[in-house]
């Protein structure tokens, strides 16, 4: 089959032709129809620090997917040859005392497709049949290729109650972008986004009635008074990873606020503890998705009216992975997708 692989250790991703691979019985064999350039391909198509420490050569990279189940191991009783799906992308463990107890995504133990694990940038995928979300009709193959960072964006977005709140997302990336319309979505008052890159504030209204601030030339506050707002936001929801849009968030806050934390600082960042501590404000890590309980709550809004279409500004056949991959870098597109069929 076709596979997009990372062959060497060094910048770069190579279409190679790898073996179909074989399905254990718990396991069911995905054919792959679209994927969607995730910035974790992006880290490792550069060979940076994280990528060359984390990622074992070849490997088979991509986590983003949708297709259609062509085969199914032994003891898997519940999916069928022909069910069109998505699937999450953490392989978890069972033994920790967090999967135990049902806290799937807070196994230490998980590895990741595309990352540890052979990945979906291919003809086909072997995955557990346990991580297999089946999609509706109403859910098409691009969207399903989407549902892993629309994930993060809920997982994040429903953090804190959102309903009738006034929220402000610092960072317009899909993922910012992505959550703003789930706080539209979910009932939020008003919901600002923020960047320093005025092309992704201008995607950000294609896709979502929200408020774009380039806080390179704008200020905050100014934004806050023509809108009404006296206090600050009740909730931030920081997806930049930029220590100065983190702190322009806690500035921008009202006291007692939330925050939940998406975006990946480089490294070890100075914040202001005091200034937390004298809001009392609260500040909750996110990682990935709940498992599975971010995929039930994200299909029903898809059912009921969630739309994200227009995060996707690039669609190309697999043979055109280059472009994708050079429109990813560019740092203007949404959500590129590729296609296998
Ligand atoms: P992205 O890099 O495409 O978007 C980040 C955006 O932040 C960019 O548009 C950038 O211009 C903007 N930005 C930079 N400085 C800013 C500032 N001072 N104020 C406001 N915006 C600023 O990323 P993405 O794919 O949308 O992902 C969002 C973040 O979430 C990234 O940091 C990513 O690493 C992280 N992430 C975390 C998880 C997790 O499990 N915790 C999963 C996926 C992604
Ligand atoms: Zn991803």
């Amino acid at each position: 089959m076709k596979a997009l692989e990372k062959s060497e250790p060094r910048e770069g991703l190579w279409m190679t032709r790898a073996p179909v691979p074989e399905i254990g019985p718990d396991d069911v064999l995905i054919k792959i129809n679209k994927t969607g350039i995730c910035g974790t391909d992006i880290h490792i198509w550069n060979w940076d620090d994280w990528a060359s420490k984390t990622v074992p050569v070849p490997m088979i990279t991509g986590h983003e997917f949708a297709g259609e189940i062509v085969e199914i191991g032994r003891n898997v009783d519940d999916l069928e040859v022909g069910q069109r799906c998505s699937g999450e992308g953490h392989l978890i463990g069972k033994h920790s005392r967090q999967s135990r107890s049902g806290k799937f995504h807070l196994d230490p133990e998980t590895r990741g497709i595309g990352v540890n694990e052979q990945g979906a940038f291919a003809e086909y995928l072997r995955l557990p049949a346990f991580n297999v979300v089946p999609l509706p009709d109403e859910i098409d193959d691009e969207i399903g290729a989407i549902l892993d960072p629309l994930g993060n964006a809920v997982h994040t977005a429903l953090s804190f109650d959102l309903v009738g709140e006034d929220v402000l997302i610092t960072g317009a990336g899909p993922i910012g972008i992505m959550a703003a319309a789930v706080a539209r979505h979910v009932g939020a008052r008003n919901v600002v986004i923020t960047d320093v890159n005025q092309a992704r504030l201008d995607l950000a209204t294609r896709v979502v009635d929200v408020v774009p601030v380039n806080v390179a030339r704008e200020d905050l506050k100014g934004i806050e008074k023509k809108l009404g707002m006296k206090e600050g936001f009740d909730v931030g929801l920081e997806m930049s990873g930029n220590q100065i849009a983190l702190d322009q968030m806690v500035e921008n806050l009202v006291m007692g606020g939330r925050i939940a934390l998406l975006g990946i600082p480089p490294g070890k960042s100075p914040v202001d503890w005091s200034r937390i501590v004298f809001k009392a404000i609260t500040i909750k890590g996110v990682y990935g998705r709940e498992i599975f309980e971010t995929w039930y709550k994200m299909i029903a809004m898809l059912q009921n009216g969630l739309d994200v279409r227009n995060v996707i500004t690039h669609r190309f056949g697999v043979d055109d992975f280059e472009k994708g991959f050079a429109a990813m870098k560019s740092g203007e597109a949404g959500k590129v997708v590729l296609s296998w069929q």
